[in-house]
């Protein structure tokens, strides 16, 4: 059965109840973490709640729970505030507004970077669920707004008008562990505040509330994210990724692998790469806006501490071979040109149709020595080189090793991936810290496959008060339009239509252009502790020529989308604010797209 998650709340007074009496603030919001809350609420309304931005700060600082901010909200600068104060989550009432204007104010806070919870409080507030953006959370408030009173059977008549794939909330009146039992299998999550408040112990009673939560956390099994990653794969290749796991977890514990990978880093590579605050921008942004310059890596974009740490791990198992795929033919020139470097033969799958439109990496991955097959069978793209490619590393293991290109694909390769790019995020947390002397307050990164994203997001998982926000294209945006399935041997959000076939995505950057994404993505996507935006190929466009003419700096249309979000919150946030924008890849391969619209 699926797990039930509580919603745990602050507030310092109702209308109902009356001030609540909370001795020890950072003691409360302690039990609700440790007692297994998924996410802290904190009433803001200061009339009839003595609630206060302020106190939702505080409350910001004392953990590392996503906060909703709950509050009479009307106005787009009141949720720019919202985002400001650090809450990840806005609560607005469906019956405050028209349907059009709050389908307008859920739009703009999605794009900003905040998740919605509308809430319900009557039947004909039910109509609008079809016209709200699937991500966004319903919740039904058993209060009664006439007599204050609750009725815990309300929400249980409607919850089943709403539909299954929509995150569902339950509000108000639940005090005891077995008045949740109704709601398993219909509700999603229970938002639980005065019986909390009034408690003497309330890491107990939340424990009591997720103890019958039997299904346990499957944060642990290897190879898994949450609910999403594993091992979905024909029988022939379970040998050959046991083998690649075995080798992986040996050479993370070796010194003298980590060093023969750190000097190529340095010495080939050209790590550390530059932590650059953008002044010009910051100016007209109103807020300090900082680039990681993976831009300036070897190659020209992060891929290459991926391929370099991949290939030396295939070196070490006495590989002779590297195998890849590619789309639009960058993670194949970035294997090819490390294939060069350590003396490996090199074979790239590449769809028939993408080698016609993508001659000059072709031209490259060939110069590098790389044999290049054109893959024609089905739509001769991504999709059957993948397939191609699996198929000859089944027959060839023995000397070929597969370098797969991003945080996606069964297990291990989500986690080797995240291993090797996740020297970005190590880097900029300690150049932003001696530059400013604090962390990054929100960090940007574009998702394609995620592994940019998780290069740098996986530093700063850990920092309460870090902001994380992954920027999709909006033609592709599995973690934002799609729904979870399993692809290419994992589980994880993808884009499907009605029939569950995988949609093709559709992206003026050929590296955000993939209908899946990594599942630890996924992981972080359920959990709220990164929010995931959409960008326009005409947003990104913009931001293309904006870094250009500002800062000279030719950024790629993959990373464009992630300046593009930045680009967005001008005005929004206070002066002292800083924005981390991992900048994954330099542009001039993308002269042509943008110059010539192609
Ligand atoms: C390949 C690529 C991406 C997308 O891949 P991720 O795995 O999502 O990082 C992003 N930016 C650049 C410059 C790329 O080359």
């Amino acid at each position: 059965m699926k797990t039930l998650s509580i919603i745990a709340e602050i507030k310092l007074s109702s209308p109902s109840h009356g001030p609540f009496t909370i001795p020890d603030l950072a003691a409360q919001v302690h039990a609700y973490e440790r007692g297994g809350a998924c996410m802290i609420s904190v009433v803001t309304e200061p009339k009839r709640f003595n609630g206060s931005l302020e106190l939702l700060k505080h409350i910001r600082s004392l953990t590392h729970l996503p906060i909703l901010r709950k509050d009479f909200l009307t106005q787009e600068k009141e949720l720019d505030e919202t985002l400001a104060a650090g809450a990840q989550c806005v609560l607005l009432i469906a019956r405050e507004h028209t349907q059009e204007r709050l389908i307008e104010l859920c739009m703009y806070a999605i794009s900003i970077g905040l998740e919605v919870l509308v809430e319900l409080r009557e039947e004909k507030d039910f109509d609008v669920i079809p016209l709200l953006p699937k991500k966004i959370k319903i919740g039904i408030n058993n209060r009664n707004l006439t007599t204050l009173e609750t009725d815990v059977a309300f929400a249980l008549k409607l919850i089943d008008r709403i539909p299954a794939d929509r995150y569902r909330i339950v509000e108000s009146g639940i005090s005891k562990a077995s008045e949740l039992e109704p709601y398993r299998g219909k509700a999603d999550c229970v938002l639980i505040g005065t019986a909390l408040l009034e408690s003497a112990n309330p890491e107990a009673l939340l424990r009591s509330f997720n103890a019958a939560n039997k299904t346990p956390t499957h944060t642990k099994r290897p190879g898994y994210f949450g609910d999403y990653g594993g091992l979905f794969v024909p029988e022939m290749l379970v040998e050959p990724l046991k083998e690649a796991t075995d080798a992986f977890n040996q050479a993370r514990k070796d010194p003298s692998f980590k060093n023969d990978l750190n000097v190529l880093l340095k010495q080939y590579a050209g790590r550390p790469t530059p932590l650059y605050h953008a002044t010009n921008l910051s100016k007209d942004l109103g807020f300090n806006l900082y680039l990681k310059r993976e831009d300036l890596l070897h190659g020209g974009a992060h891929k290459t501490n991926n391929t370099l740490g991949q290939g030396l791990l295939a070196q070490r198992m006495g590989k002779t071979e590297l195998i890849a795929e590619t789309g639009a033919g960058q993670h194949g020139a970035a294997v090819a040109m490390i294939g060069a470097l350590l003396g490996m033969k090199v074979k790239i799958f590449m769809g028939a149709r993408d080698v016609e439109r993508q001659q000059m990496n072709v031209q490259r991955m060939k110069l590098f020595g790389a044999e290049v097959i054109a893959v024609t069978s089905g739509s001769q793209t991504l999709k059957d080189s993948i397939n191609e490619a699996l198929r000859y590393y089944v027959s060839h293991f023995k000397t070929s090793y597969y370098v797969f290109g991003t945080v996606a694909g069964p297990h291990p390769f989500p986690s080797i991936v995240t291993y090797f790019q996740k020297v970005i995020g190590e880097e900029a947390r300690a150049q932003i810290r001696k530059e400013t002397g604090k962390l990054p307050d929100i960090v940007v990164a574009c998702v394609g496959g995620g592994s940019n994203a998780m290069g740098i997001f996986s530093a700063f998982k850990k920092d309460s008060g870090v902001k994380l926000v992954g920027v999709e294209a909006a033609g592709g945006a599995s973690l934002n339009d799609g729904s979870p399935a399993i692809l290419h041997g994992s589980k994880s959000y993808c884009l499907q239509d009605d029939n569950g076939n995988i949609c093709e995505s559709q992206s003026i950057s050929a590296g955000l252009d993939y209908p899946g994404v990594g599942p630890e993505h996924s992981h972080m996507r359920d959990t709220l502790r990164t929010q995931y935006v959409k960008a326009t190929d005409a947003e990104a466009l913009n931001a293309f020529k904006i870094l250009c003419e500002r800062e000279g700096i030719i950024p790629a249309l993959e990373s464009s989308h992630a300046l593009a979000y930045a680009l967005r919150l001008k005005g929004k946030l206070p002066a002292h604010t800083s924005v981390l924008v991992n900048l994954s890849g330099r542009g001039d391969k993308d002269l042509n797209t943008v110059l010539n619209g192609k």
